[in-house]
């Protein structure tokens, strides 16, 4: 089996990696944003801290060494966490360290400096920026650090909150997208349906029409003008059908009356006589196939004129009783009928066509079974009406039997061997389905084959007294 994939799920699929993307890009942007930004930000704070740093070197340019240094531990003491140290051009300290952490940190080499440097130093598992800033003028160099874990924390947090709602926006998205597109493409659901359910028996039906002036509206307008005109061109090939079958039955049955005025002359030569009945035969054949084509031309048309009346079935299949047991014994058959007297089978319907679809079953029990062979015929009648026609003849095989009831379809063993056009199955089913009734098939080849036509039976059915039935099942045959 084929898996239909369908439209919204890969509408939604793209639609979600198209958005994923979206998203992992947007959240990165933001991220190296905020990055930079906190560490500009940091930066500018140890610009500030320099200016006021040197600012205070400045102001105690003159003090006594120990009240300087004193105010430089103070200074460094008020920059909660920073590190600062003041070196000489020629690395050793102009200052001594403010704290222990500042003597172990791994300042960045000093070297000869003419601009402010910053980089990023990892001390004792911390992130610190670090500005070094050289003072010419005083020949030192100011090192100053700053920890940057709160801006990685704050980071952290903003990277945790991309990890959850980058997927919950995409889920909701999805199912959201999903949702939409499914309710967008419902008319193509309906149209598909409907679509299916229109074959060249129904070819009037139309799809229907979405109110959404869009592509669907289009495409089922144009479905449907496409239904018009296929069903235009195939009423004019039923209506030709029709035509031809009714105009060929003229002049056929004058071949024939001709053919038979001249049989009756005793004087015809053999040959003659035999090309004669040959064309007698044979005109009865073109006959019979002329009125089967006839029957299912004005089927298709609507145009058979049938004439539905509370029917007992038991009545047609005893009235047709002598013809089939006729049929059975010109092939050399025995009939086995049996009606359930039990109640009668009333079924709404046209008794000849009833009559023609009963006959149509036993001529081919008779035709598709080898002499002697046993054609039963029985009727029942409970919730339905079943009438069954089995024979133990050649049965049919598994791959012919989806085709039996197509027109011209005879199955390869019945071609060249016995009579027929592969009509009679096609009426057959055309007058169970005016009759609301099902026909099916049970058959195995080289044991027999039994045809069951159930009809629904007419409510007003009464039960029969079952003495009067006296419980049996009386004897067709
Ligand atoms: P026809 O009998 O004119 O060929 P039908 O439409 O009546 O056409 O039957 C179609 C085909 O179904 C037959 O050709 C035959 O192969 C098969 N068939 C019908 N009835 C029987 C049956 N009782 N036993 C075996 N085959 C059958």
């Amino acid at each position: 089996m084929i898996a239909h994939r369908s439209i919204s799920l890969r509408l939604t699929t793209w639609f979600s990696s198209v958005l994923f993307a979206g998203l992992v890009l947007f959240g990165a942007i933001m991220w190296f944003n905020l990055d930079h930004t906190l560490t500009s930000s940091r930066s500018r704070t140890l610009e500030r801290r320099v200016d006021r740093l040197l600012d205070l070197l400045r102001d105690t340019a003159s003090d006594a060494p120990a009240d300087r240094v004193r105010k430089f531990q103070a200074f460094a003491d008020a920059t909660g966490g920073g590190l600062i140290e003041v070196f000489h051009t020629d690395g050793s300290r102009a200052l001594p360290s403010p704290t222990a952490a500042a003597r172990a940190f791994p300042w960045p080499p000093i070297g000869p400096l003419t601009a402010d440097r910053f980089s990023e130093v990892t001390f004792q598992s911390q992130p610190y920026r670090v500005l070094v800033h050289p003072v010419s003028s005083q020949a030192i160099i100011v090192c100053l650090a700053a920890p940057l874990e709160a801006n990685r924390q704050l980071l952290g947090t903003f990277s945790v909150g991309l990890l959850w709602s980058i997927p919950a926006v995409l889920a909701v998205s999805a199912l959201g997208g999903y949702a939409l597109s499914r309710k967008a493409l419902k008319p193509v659901d309906q149209i598909t349906a409907a679509t299916r359910s229109i074959s060249v028996s129904n070819l009037s039906d139309r799809l229907p029409v979405p109110e959404t002036r869009d592509e669907l509206q289009r495409l089922s307008e144009t479905c449907n003008a496409m239904l018009a005109r296929l069903e235009s061109a195939v009423t004019e090939i039923k209506r030709f059908t029709g035509d031809a079958s009714h105009e060929l039955r003229n002049p056929v049955s004058f071949v024939r009356t001709t053919a038979e005025l001249a049989l009756r002359n005793r004087h015809i030569d053999p040959a003659s006589r035999q090309a004669f009945e040959g064309i007698v035969a044979e005109c009865g054949k073109a006959n019979q196939l002329l009125k089967d084509m006839l029957t299912l031309a004005r089927a298709d048309t609507g145009s058979s004129q049938l004439a539905f009346e509370p029917v007992d079935l038991a009545e047609i299949v005893r009235a047709a009783a002598p013809k089939a047991r006729l049929l059975a014994q010109d092939r050399g058959h025995s009939l086995v009928g049996s009606v359930d007297d039990a109640r009668p089978a009333m079924v709404l319907g046209d008794y000849s066509a009833l009559n023609r679809l009963l006959l149509i079953l036993l001529d081919n029990a008779a035709k598709y079974t080898p002499a002697p062979g046993t054609i039963r015929l029985t009727l029942e009648a409970a919730e339905q009406v079943r009438l069954t026609v089995a024979d133990n003849g050649i049965g049919i095989s598994p791959a012919d039997l989806p085709h039996i009831f197509e027109r011209f379809y005879r199955a390869d063993p019945s071609r060249g061997q016995v009579e027929g056009s592969g009509l009679g199955l096609s009426i057959a089913l055309w007058i169970a389905n005016v009759h609301q009734a099902s026909i099916s098939v049970d058959s195995a080849e080289n044991r027999g084959s039994a045809f069951t036509v159930a009809f629904p039976l007419l409510a007003s059915a009464p039960r029969r007294d079952q003495s009067a039935a006296g419980g049996a099942l009386a004897r067709v045959g």
